[in-house]
């Protein structure tokens, strides 16, 4: 058995993080509007989340200590820990390592920050970071492990519903965490939804009986 998990809004609330950073500009005379506003436009520019962009891009609109919000950003993400969701650590109780893959779609350095500084690599047998199509990544472990059951877990509709209809061999789950970037979609394909992990781990555990 395999277990594909993504990290943003599946294992981390990433929700919490975003209004973190944002109150580190709150502090710098930015509102909230402003920040968000820089946050959706890097994402624009550059993928992602990145926090050189977003400082550059606020900046430009008012210039502020940005060597402080550096500093206080940094702080942040030196120590995420607190913002992985607490069922995941049950979650793991119940598969091994080696079954467990970490697939997270990035564009920037900063996921790798973030994923190492949560205290979660330690969990997986396999972490990958990827900028391409995530059905790219998970043909070959499909592949590898062709008489196994393989599960995918991701919170956007577009992935699951993408990897259902590449890979149909594979059991998905969309998750929807209550503060979730895309709670109010549907996924057409997915073969379960679910609110958190501790579903995921019962499900699991049903199917591999
Ligand atoms: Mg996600």
């Amino acid at each position: 058995m395999k277990i594909i998990l993504d990290f943003d809004d599946t294992i981390f609330n990433t929700h919490r993080l975003m209004h973190s950073i944002s109150a580190i500009f709150k502090k710098a005379g930015f509102t909230e509007e402003e920040f968000f506003g820089a946050y959706q436009e890097c994402k624009k520019i550059v993928g992602d989340f990145d926090p050189k962009t977003i400082i550059e891009l606020l900046n430009k609109a008012k210039p502020f200590d940005k060597t402080k919000a550096e500093k206080e950003i940094d702080l942040i993400l030196g120590d995420l820990e607190d913002f992985i969701y607490p069922d995941f650590f049950d979650f793991v109780k119940d598969f091994q390592k080696k079954d467990l893959i970490l697939l997270s779609f990035a564009t920037t350095d900063t996921q790798k920050i973030k994923i190492d500084n949560s205290g979660i690599t330690e969990f997986f047998g396999n972490i990958i970071i990827t900028s391409r199509d995530k059905a790219e990544d998970v043909k070959p472990i499909l592949e590898k492990y062709k008489s196994e059951k393989c599960f995918f877990i991701d919170d956007k509709t577009m992935q699951v519903d993408n990897i259902k209809n590449k890979l149909p061999e594979i059991i998905t789950m969309k998750i929807k965490r209550p503060q979730g970037i895309d709670i109010t979609t549907e996924s057409r394909l997915t073969d379960y939804t679910i609110e958190s992990l501790d579903e995921a781990k019962n499900i699991i555990n049903k199917l591999i009986k």
